[in-house]
C-alpha cells in the first residue's frame, strides 16, 4: 500500500494513528499545544478543544515569575512532580488538570470538567437540584 501524497487530515487534530497512517505528510505546527487557530491544518499533539482549554488556563493562571526565573523547570507545563521547586507555567493543580484532560479522549467530558472546576457551572446546577429536593422533602413533611 502506497502512501497518499497529501497532509494527514487526522494529524492536525492530534488523532493520527501514526503506525497505520496512510498519509505522507505530518507537518508539526510550531505552536503545537498553544495553537488556537481553529483553521490550522498542521499537526498538533492534542485536539483543538484541549488546546483551547490550555489557552484559557494560561490566560487565567499563568505564572508571571516564570519568564525571568533562573530556576525554570524543563517541563514547565507537564511537570507532575509535586515537590519540584522550580518555576512552572502553571501551579501544580492546573498542571494536574492538564494531565487529566490529556488522558481523556472524550472532549465533551473535558469541557464539562473544565466548566465544573473553573466556572462552577455544574455546582450552580447542583445547588438548584438540592434546593428542589429540600422543597420536596419539606412538602412531604408537611403532609398530614
Ligand atoms: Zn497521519
Ligand atoms: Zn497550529
Ligand atoms: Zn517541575
Amino acid at each position: 500500500m502506497s502512501l497518499k501524497n497529501n497532509n494527514c487530515p487526522y494529524f492536525f487534530e492530534g488523532k493520527c494513528n501514526k503506525n497505520k497512517c496512510i498519509y505522507k505528510y505530518h507537518i508539526v505546527c510550531i505552536n503545537n499545544y498553544s495553537c488556537i487557530d481553529i483553521n490550522c491544518k498542521k499537526g498538533h499533539g492534542i485536539t483543538f478543544i484541549k488546546r483551547k482549554i490550555i489557552d484559557k488556563l494560561y490566560e487565567k493562571f499563568y505564572n508571571n515569575n516564570f519568564d525571568n526565573s533562573k530556576n525554570k523547570c524543563i517541563y514547565p507545563m507537564k511537570c507532575y512532580n509535586k515537590s519540584c521547586k522550580n518555576e512552572h507555567h502553571l501551579e501544580y493543580d492546573e498542571r494536574l488538570f492538564i494531565l487529566k484532560i490529556f488522558s481523556n479522549m472524550n472532549d465533551k467530558e473535558n469541557m464539562e470538567l473544565y466548566n465544573k472546576i473553573y466556572n462552577n457551572i455544574e455546582l450552580n446546577n447542583n445547588y438548584i437540584i438540592q434546593f428542589d429536593n429540600i422543597e420536596k422533602e419539606l412538602t412531604n413533611l408537611l403532609k398530614d
